[in-house]
């Protein structure tokens, strides 16, 4: 066994990795880029090497510093994590040159299912059955339009290089196909460097069915399936195994399947066989399809380690030292029923936008495994996923396990950034998901229930009031207070639109009283820094942005203010049209216009990609453009200008 391995990631998955390590008595070294220096999984490992800037680019993705640090380090393998290096069979190669070893797969096999199309040829000559479609060479958009009319609508768009639910678009009908080519390939170029596009059938009520294999050059097992059908935009939100409904048949048809495909490639180390199933009349063997293998550790495995009880590291780690297969398929069996919950630092009812910010206060209640990546205190960057944790639990039945994970959420607290996590809670008390009816659409269908904001509770709105008026924060009695008299003043904060005023009485530095506008009031007492209100201390936490409060309460919800500024309104409104400013941190992928030209009111003027996700961002009103302040390829900053339209001339 290795004595010493060096982790060439970050995040969840390097703490992760490095939680192993430990049980067995490996050191670990860690890596890390500058926004990273503090970094939780730098703080657990032994030892630690910094590998470069922020940007991926300059750190994470630069595998001559990663084997180098190895190697001066006396690690005598690297574990990649996922994302990143982990499914690059360059690195590996480099790995392997270096005289170390790549705890994963062989860069061949990982070749073989680097690409879609080749996979899904390679799968078929190996009797695994794939999704009907078009998977050749000839990229010409009037041929793959055809493709498109011979597969029949709706049909599936996909990067031959995708991940991550990018470089895909579904099309209804022969008129959309043009223009979703075009953008598929245009984030497909971007992501991966590779325009490439496959045409699939789009199956009917989808569902995401995967097999985890486990492999050691020649002979593979499986640890049956995960359901990830509950997904956003492609993206899994929450993953549970073994899958509802699923039948003895089905599942032996699936594992068979999925280790055929593991063992056509002389496959390595932990993977996983994706495949797409169709849902709408239950879960029938000859009702599913490859779709793709990832070649690593997935996001989701701790489902699988939680029924199984494999510790799927270990198991890594025992094969990649040369040691066999740690089972045999029939030492292996299902316990129980396991889901994961991805929490997130998202703006949800902006539209899920990745946020940042400093996670002032986080805790996790007992009863569920959390694998995260941060600590209290810790920042989520505009750098990485913006992963805070994941929230595993693991009960006798499928309901238990769903119980004690809504539980688990509820007590969940985080504050300083906004997040998902109202959006899990509801999720996890979905009735269609708790009766098992899960398909890949449920998330879109039930959106606006899912997203609804939670009612605003007076303590909230108060807080927001006493933070709009600079009150929050240290005691600076000057600000707020006279010796003379109580000093009054009124806050108008907006929310939905509508004005709510609140008159806050300045009782003496610490004693605010906050005058609502529907009547009623909150009296709060500053205790410690932080404001109890009406005599408890609420777990609220209040942020001050440019022109808005953020009240974050945990579980029980996050509500926004805006505020507007009485004399500078018609001015900012006129602003605010005439700019178009970046709505997060991202990088500006296309502009679409030059200064000069005229546009109409919800015209593409540019396109934003930040996280896993590209943004259009179009014009407020019809006009002239006056100037272009930004240049594709340029990395903004939230609140950047982008646009500027020339101002209106009043009529
Ligand atoms: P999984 O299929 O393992 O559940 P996802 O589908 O969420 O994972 O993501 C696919 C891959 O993309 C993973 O390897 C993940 O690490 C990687 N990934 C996710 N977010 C990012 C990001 N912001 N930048 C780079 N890689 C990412
Ligand atoms: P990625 O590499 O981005 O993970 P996948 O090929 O695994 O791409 O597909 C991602 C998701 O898109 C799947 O989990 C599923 O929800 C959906 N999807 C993929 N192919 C199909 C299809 N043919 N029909 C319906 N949904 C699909
Ligand atoms: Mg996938």
């Amino acid at each position: 066994m290795f004595r010493k391995i060096l982790i060439a990631n970050r995040g969840e998955i390097a703490c992760r990795v490095i939680a192993t390590c430990r049980r067995m008595g490996i050191s670990t070294v860690a890596v890390f880029s500058e926004a990273d220096r503090a970094a939780r999984h730098v703080a657990l490992a032994d030892q630690a090497v910094p590998v470069g800037g922020p940007a991926p680019a300059d750190s994470y993705l630069r595998g001559d510093r990663l084997i180098e640090a190895a190697l001066a380090t006396g690690a005598g393998a690297i574990h990649p994590g996922y994302g990143f290096l982990s499914e690059n069979p360059d690195f590996v190669e480099a790995v392997t040159a270096a005289g170390l070893v790549f705890i994963g797969p062989s860069a061949a096999a990982i070749r073989a299912m680097g690409l879609k199309d080749a996979a899904k040829a390679l799968m078929a000559e190996a009797g695994v059955p794939v999704v009907p479609g078009y998977h050749g060479d000839n990229q010409d958009a009037e041929h793959l339009a055809g493709a498109a009319e011979a597969v029949g609508y709706p049909v599936l768009i996909k990067a031959v290089a995708g991940g991550g639910g990018k470089g895909m678009r579904r099309v209804e009908a022969a008129r959309d196909f043009p223009e979703a080519l075009a953008s598929a390939r245009r984030e497909a170029e971007g992501a991966f460097g590779n325009p490439a596009v496959l045409i699939e059938k789009y199956i009917d009520t989808p569902r995401h069915i995967e097999v985890q294999v486990f492999g050691d050059g020649q002979r593979a097992v499986h640890l049956f399936e995960r359901d990830c059908s509950l997904q956003r935009r492609h993206q899994k939100v929450i993953e549970e195994a073994p899958a509802p409904g699923m039948t003895g048949e089905m599942r032996a048809a699936m594992g068979q399947a999925a280790v055929r495909a593991a063992e056509a490639i002389g496959y390595a180390g932990a993977g996983t066989v994706e495949f797409i199933v169709d849902g709408s009349d239950g879960l029938r063997p000859d009702r599913f399809w490859f779709m793709e293998m990832n070649t690593r550790l997935q996001v989701e495995h701790p489902v699988t380690e939680a029924i199984t009880g494999v510790d799927l590291v270990e198991w890594q780690l025992r094969v990649a030292a040369g040691e066999p297969l740690p089972a045999r398929q029939q030492d292996l069996a299902i316990r129980g029923h396991a889901f994961e919950a991805r929490l997130y630092a998202e703006d949800v009812p902006a539209g899920f936008l990745p946020a940042t910010g400093r996670l002032d206060r986080l805790a996790f209640p007992d009863g569920a495994r959390i694998d995260t990546g941060v600590r209290p205190g810790d920042a989520i960057s505009p750098w990485y996923d913006p992963m805070i944790a994941k929230i595993i639990t693991h009960g006798p039945t499928r309901a238990a396990a769903l119980s004690q994970l809504a539980a688990a959420l509820d007590r969940t607290e985080v504050t300083g950034s906004t997040t998902n996590l109202a959006f899990l809670a509801a999720l996890a008390r979905h009735p269609g998901f708790a009766a098992g009816q899960v398909d890949t659409g449920l998330i879109a269908r039930d959106l606006p229930a899912l997203v609804a904001e939670p009612a605003c509770p007076p303590q909230a709105l108060a807080l927001a009031a006493i933070a709009a008026a600079g009150l929050d924060g240290p005691p600076a009695p000057q600000r707020g207070f006279t010796l003379w008299a109580p000093l009054r003043r009124t806050v108008v904060l907006a929310r939905d639109g509508a004005a709510l005023p609140v008159t806050l009485a300045c009782e003496g530095p610490d004693r605010v009283v906050a005058d609502l506008p529907e009547g009623g009031a909150v009296a709060a007492e500053r205790v410690d820094g932080g404001w109890r209100l009406d005599g408890r201390r609420p777990d609220l936490t209040a942020h001050v942005d440019v022109g808005r409060v953020t009240v974050f309460g945990g579980g029980a919800g996050t509500w926004r203010f805006d505020l507007p500024d009485p004399l500078d309104r018609a001015a900012a409104a006129g602003r605010g049209a005439d700019v178009v400013l970046s709505p997060m941190p991202g990088l500006l992928k296309a502009v679409f216009v030059t200064a000069g030209q005229a546009v109409a009111q919800g015209d593409r003027l540019a396109i934003l990609e930040a996280m896993k996700m590209e943004h259009t961002l179009t014009a407020g009103r019809d006009g002239e453009v006056a100037e272009i302040l930004a240049a594709a390829g340029d990395q903004v900053e939230a609140g950047a200008a982008l646009v500027r339209l020339a101002p209106e001339v009043s009529p």
